[in-house]
């Protein structure tokens, strides 16, 4: 196939995400984009450039005091009659388009039109963030090439309508279990119910008030909910078992074990089983490339609620955030567009901030 990355689509943000947009990527078949990524890459001379799988890295080597990673993944979700892309006024639809081909052309147009950053520069082109993590091109590489990932701050190019999305809020599962003693229900008075015990810890998370963090500037809102319930044995017996799963997402300047601890505390009295965990992610905008970032965007930044990759770099010592041109409302979504001026908005910004003053 005829590399369709040429010179000339390089070097228009626009041309490139539909051109990236219109190599079918949909996860695990990220090969024959990451080829044509990685082949453009190898013939830029500023650039040292790696692969691994399918995720290819590029980095400048100018001896500069701050590194900054940019980063975007090749993959998309499954086609929804949105293959390939076309055109209605200034909007841009096809699948991909807000997440994220349109972030990733930023870092692929930088990568090959800036010879001299301000900052030296990683630039990540990776696998399979739509699916589960083993797969994901981040962290395989988090794995095995550890010192790839070494910077001072991070952009993940996801889509965020030109706005700074910053840190992540944690998560975490949990069953809490409470018990009785069977007995036919026909003679109860022998037995304790299960599922009767529920109800108090029903009325704890019913009455529940979650906190809200500010911090950074950036605006946290936590949530525990009660999100499945199981319990009872036949339709004659009072139950002995009922557990109640809980999902706690909790703003990031609680750790797991703070979480966790706090959890303990809503349900004294009850067992509670954690089951699965991930920490969030400070927003991490006092280092000075985050600083020069804000500017450069020069609207106030809001604070993530989902998981995202952002937590990866948090979770070794990188400050991150999310910035890209795609309304978030729109990714997955069979009618997912990106508007043009958006693109040469967000292009704009990455320019004033890293071009050499
Ligand atoms: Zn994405």
């Amino acid at each position: 196939m005829e590399n369709p990355l040429t010179p000339e689509v390089l070097a228009d943000p626009v041309q490139l995400t539909r051109v990236l947009v219109d190599i079918e990527s949909v996860s695990l078949n990220e090969k024959a984009i990451a080829d044509c990524v990685e082949e453009v890459l190898r013939g830029v001379p500023h650039l040292s450039t790696y692969r691994h799988g399918n995720t290819v890295m590029a980095r400048t080597d100018l001896g500069r005091s701050q590194r900054v990673v940019l980063a975007g993944h090749l993959d998309t979700v499954p086609l929804n009659n949105n293959f390939p892309s076309t055109m209605r006024g200034d909007l841009m639809y096809g699948c991909g388009t807000s997440d994220m081909k349109s972030g990733t052309a930023y870092a692929l147009h930088l990568a090959v039109t800036l010879p001299e950053p301000r900052y030296d520069v990683t630039y990540f082109f990776y696998e399979a963030e739509e699916i589960e993590s083993r797969y994901n091109g981040l962290n395989l590489v988090a794995q095995a090439f550890p010192e790839w990932l070494e910077a001072d701050f991070a952009v993940l190019l996801e889509p965020t309508y030109g706005i700074v999305e910053a840190g992540c809020q944690g998560t975490m599962r949990s069953v809490v279990t409470t018990t009785g003693v069977r007995a036919h229900s026909a003679r109860s008075w022998h037995g304790v119910n299960a599922i009767h015990a529920a109800g108090e810890v029903l009325r704890r998370l019913q009455t529940y008030e979650a906190r809200r963090v500010t911090i950074d500037g950036c605006d946290y809102r936590e949530g525990m909910n009660a999100v499945r319930i199981n319990g009872g044995v036949a339709g004659n017996v009072v139950p002995d078992l009922c557990e109640i799963e809980v999902n706690y997402r909790f703003a990031p300047d609680r750790t797991p074990a703070e979480a966790e601890a706090h959890l303990r505390e809503v349900f004294a009295g009850f067992e509670v089983r954690v089951t699965d965990t991930a920490a969030g992610a400070a927003p991490g905008l006092e280092a000075a490339p985050a600083k020069e970032f804000l500017a450069a965007v020069g609207a106030a930044p809001i604070g993530k609620l989902g998981w995202t990759d952002v937590a990866r770099f948090a979770a070794m010592g990188i400050p991150a955030l999310n910035f890209g041109p795609g309304d978030p409302n729109l990714a997955h979504h069979p009618d997912e567009h990106v508007e043009i001026s958006k693109i040469r908005d967000g292009a704009a910004t990455l320019h004033r901030w890293l071009a050499p003053a």
